[in-house]
């Protein structure tokens, strides 16, 4: 049964228990009905409900904020500031924005008319979609389950929640949380592994909404492609951040160290490398250095300011890509504490594992260019990426470069801040994903775009029935063209 409707344990019981959990397509069917009858109902359609439905989640989110700092930390050693401002923080940002909204989204808008319609009036309105599946990742387990609920209720759905099995302390608050809050006819979460989500996708929603690697969202779009459901991928990919030789390298080191080892590495905008103009490769590589050490100390397994790998088995994996390249800093590891120290790794080749997958953990390959022309073209021969950051002050590179390679989105002079600027919609293109979200694209992309045409009783124009006369073509000629 969906699970946030059932039980009595403490999230701390509940944090290992999912694998008792009893669900099986009977229970997953069970719950798809109850919350299409409540959607048919009609129950999720007012302003009031779906604002009171936020606003409840806002407030919960604010009383629970300690437990959910706790729980990250147990999960994921995340620093408390860090917690704060890209989970819980992040999520009350996007309920206010959609609250601050809602009533303008959800009036019909009018659009006038053609010639060839008139008086008719075009009327366009967004409707829920109806009963949602979001599926989430580990790496950012509040933000990206409750980043698209919270698009999902504004615009009137109902929701089915499969969050990472990886983050279960977490899990376990966000359960209480919504249980609380929900019933499960409009909000049921579902916990477990692969298995559970294959299950999940065995039925048919009206969205699918997945945050997570490029290979599970390729299952989960063949999947979701037998019921021609709609979905929504926000994917990863390898997101490279170019540093030109006119770039302000001190900032531009600063800022790529930032993005590159907040939450160890494993953010999906992180920059995966840096293309850096020879040139300026050995200064920039001094001053990201220095960076490091400015921000997490000469031993950063001692800074409070530094997160843990999310796994055994992941660390294992960064371990070995290590041996792609030449560590020039860091590449210090302890697999049982899942620690792995910022690293920068010089004599990296494309063809080098390294440069084979997404790293997603604190190791930052290096490479040259000559020419800003040979960068683009080794760039544009790789599968797009979900971000991309240039550095340089030149407006001609900027303007070319943002032309000619394509990304989901990225910053001039920076990283990661196209994530926390809610007018601008977050989302892959190609391999990194399909659909976008945050503000009032969320909204959106959890609804249908329904369009209206009101016609008139009074006036019926003759033009378009049969006989069709000589003049008739005459004034269609004249209209169409
Ligand atoms: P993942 O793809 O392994 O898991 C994501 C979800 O899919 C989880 O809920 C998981 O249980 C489920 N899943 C796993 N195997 C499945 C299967 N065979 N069938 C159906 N569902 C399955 O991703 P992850 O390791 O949790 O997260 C890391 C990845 O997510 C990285 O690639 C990263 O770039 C990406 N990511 C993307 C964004 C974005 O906004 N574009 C944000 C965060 C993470």
């Amino acid at each position: 049964m969906g699970y946030h409707a059932r039980g009595s344990e403490s999230h701390e019981e509940r944090a290992h228990s999912s694998d008792h959990l009893s669900y099986d397509h009977h229970s997953i069917a069970e719950v798809i009905s109850t919350q299409k009858a409540f959607f048919f109902d009609g129950k999720t359609s007012s302003i009031e409900f779906r604002d009171r439905m936020l606003r409840l989640l806002y407030d919960s989110l604010l009383e629970h904020k300690n437990p959910l700092l706790e729980a990250l930390k147990k999960d994921q050693g995340r620093p408390a500031f860090e917690a704060y401002s890209a989970e819980i923080g992040f999520v009350l940002m996007e309920i206010k924005t959609l609250r601050k909204h809602l009533k303008t989204l959800m009036s019909p808008r009018s659009v006038g008319t053609s010639l060839i319609t008139a008086p008719a009036k075009g009327v366009l309105m967004w409707e829920p979609k109806g009963t949602v599946l979001i599926m989430s990742p580990w790496n950012y387990p509040v933000q990206l389950l409750l980043g698209p609920l919270v698009g999902a209720l504004a615009s009137g759905n109902t929701a089915i929640l499969k969050p990472s099995e990886f983050t279960p302390h977490t899990n376990g608050v966000l359960c209480d949380i919504l249980r609380a809050l929900y019933p499960e006819a409009l909000v049921a979460t579902f916990l477990g592994g692969a298995s559970v989500a294959e299950a999940l996708l065995d039925h048919a929603y009206d969205h699918i909404f997945f945050t997570g690697s490029t290979r599970v969202g390729q299952i989960v779009a063949e999947k979701a492609a037998r019921f021609l459901t709609p979905v929504t991928l926000e994917l990863g990919g390898k997101s490279p951040a170019i540093v030109h030789k006119d770039a302000n390298l001190e900032l531009a080191a600063k800022r790529i160290v930032w993005g590159k080892f907040l939450n160890a590495g494993q953010t999906c905008i992180a920059p995966d490398f840096v293309y850096v103009q020879w040139d300026v490769r050995d200064e920039f590589v001094e001053l990201c250095k220095k960076r490091i050490k400015a921000q997490f100390g000469s031993t950063p397994k001692e800074s409070p300011d530094y997160g843990r790998i999310i796994s055994e088995a992941h660390a294992e994996r960064l371990v070995k890509l290590l041996e792609s390249g030449t560590v020039i800093e860091g590449g210090i590891a302890s697999i049982k504490d899942r620690f792995i120290s910022p690293t920068l790794l010089g004599g990296v080749d494309w063809d080098r594992p390294v440069m084979q997958e997404e790293i997603f953990g604190p190791l930052l390959p290096i490479l040259t260019y000559d020419r800003l022309e040979d960068a683009v073209v080794a760039l544009r021969s790789r599968p797009k990426p979900l971000a991309f950051y240039l550095f340089s002050n030149d407006e001609d590179i900027q303007k070319t470069l943002i032309r000619q390679i394509r990304f989901g989105g990225g910053c001039v002079n920076d990283t990661i801040l196209q994530v926390l600027n809610d007018r601008l919609p977050f989302g892959g293109v190609g391999q990194s994903g399909q659909g976008s979200y945050h503000g009032v694209q969320s909204f959106k992309e959890f609804s249908h775009q329904k369009s209206l045409v009101y016609q008139s009783t009074k006036i019926d124009l003759p033009l378009r029935y049969p006989p069709y006369r000589s003049w008739k073509m005459k004034i269609a000629e004249w209209l169409l063209r």
